[in-house]
């Protein structure tokens, strides 16, 4: 009945099932939760506002092709991202730049750590605050060493959840201090959020006769590996399937569980029109959330009242409702994701693809142009 299976409809899922329907396949999604979009997915609240339930997405990309392909499911409401910093009750623009300079040393001096730091670098490059901290001129450690104290160690701690001594910057500070005025966050040609938001995009992507969708049905209750051979509602599939769900799981954790960081979106709503004037802000020195998102700023939305999100990581444990977001990359994790990738790896007819599938962070552009390669070739 169906030529290919897609298992979950985020990002790399709906792609990859666009692409498959229009190479003539009849493809099946099989969608565990009530919804499409994966972790792209957002919705309006209960007071009408466009909110993005796991977490703020901004699309952004330099991929002409991936550009152009989304395109054809939506318009575009573009802005440049910029975030901003919480430091010691300051907002001050990150990446650290040279307004950021200035907002810390002040005019005068910041002038002058200015033409130090183009005279080593040049103006509009980046440089890494472990090559800062490293350096030989005391001004420019003295720079390096306030940036990883005040915008990074304590997110990352956070983030991680690591302790101070568990952090070291020989292996994570290599975040750049951008040497330039531009407070972007991206650097990428296109930048922006879907006009009518993620989810609508990917219906309108979905939206296509040979595809069919089957929503909250974990991929176990409908296919089955067995000798390596799949099966599909219980019979042979000789099929192509795309599987982008946690591999871990449709094998019962039988190695164990692949760690992953989770997050706790906090969601508050107030009757002011602009709660924080940004769309993001980092708490890098205070608080155990690492970011505020206040989310019309993002959306371009124009409404009365505001809604925000305060972000808290944790350990994710697989408890019912938790989602893996951050895949926790070392080489013990790597050897545990190998030993599930080996009870697929010899089947022609699998395909592994997507954050979750690949034990991988990816962003959405990425993810796209990976769907579109795979399907490419099939
Ligand atoms: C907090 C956060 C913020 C981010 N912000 C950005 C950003 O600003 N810009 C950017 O480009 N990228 C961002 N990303 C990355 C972006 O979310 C990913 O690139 C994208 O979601 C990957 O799509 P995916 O389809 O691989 O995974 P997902 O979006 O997770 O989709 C997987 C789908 O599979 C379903 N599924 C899982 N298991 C099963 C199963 N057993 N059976 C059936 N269905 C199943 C899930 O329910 C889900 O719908 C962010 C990620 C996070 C965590």
């Amino acid at each position: 009945m169906y030529d290919a299976i897609v298992i979950g409809a985020g990002a790399a899922g709906c792609t990859a099932a666009r692409k498959l329907a229009e190479q003539g396949k009849k493809v099946l999604i099989v969608e565990k939760k009530k919804h499409i979009a994966g972790n792209c997915y957002d919705a309006e609240d209960e007071y009408g506002i466009l909110i993005h339930v796991y977490g703020p997405h901004i699309f952004h990309t330099g991929n002409e092709r991936v550009y152009d392909f989304l395109s054809r499911f939506t318009d575009w409401h573009e802005f440049r991202h910029e975030v901003v910093a919480q430091v010691h009750g300051q907002y001050m623009p990150v990446p650290f730049n040279l307004h950021t300079l200035k907002r810390v040393y002040g005019e005068e001096k910041g002038t002058e750590l200015e033409q130090k730091l183009v005279n080593v670098y040049g103006m509009g490059t980046k440089v890494p605050i472990l090559e800062l901290m490293n350096h030989e001129d005391a001004e420019l450690r003295m720079i390096g060493q306030y940036v990883y104290d005040n915008i990074y160690v304590y997110y990352t701690m956070k983030q991680w959840g690591k302790k101070p001594e568990e952090i070291d910057p020989a292996v994570t500070a290599r975040v750049p201090v951008n040497i330039s005025y531009d407070n972007g966050y991206f650097a990428d040609k296109y930048q922006g959020v879907p006009r009518c938001g993620f989810t609508k995009m990917f219906e309108n992507m979905i939206d296509h006769p040979g595809i069919c969708i089957k929503l909250q049905t974990e991929a176990k209750q409908v296919l089955a590996i067995k000798e390596k051979k799949i099966y599909f509602a219980g019979e042979p599939f000789a099929g192509d399937v795309i599987f982008t769900g946690p591999l871990d799981e449709f094998f019962d954790c039988k190695y164990g569980r692949l760690p992953y960081r989770t997050l706790n979106f906090v969601f508050e709503h107030f009757e002011e029109d602009d709660f924080q004037g940004h769309s993001v802000v980092n708490y890098t020195v205070s608080e155990e959330f690492t970011r505020i998102t206040e989310y019309k700023h993002l959306t371009g939305q124009k409404c009365e009242g505001t809604t925000i999100s305060k972000e808290y990581p944790l350990a994710y444990t697989g408890e019912n409702g938790q989602i893996p977001y951050y895949s926790i990359a070392n080489a013990e994790n790597q050897k545990l994701y190998e030993a599930y990738r080996m009870e697929v790896s010899d089947i022609p007819n699998f395909y592994l693809l997507g954050r979750l599938a690949e034990y991988q962070y990816y962003n959405i552009d990425v993810m796209v142009e990976k769907a579109i390669e795979l399907v490419t070739g099939l």
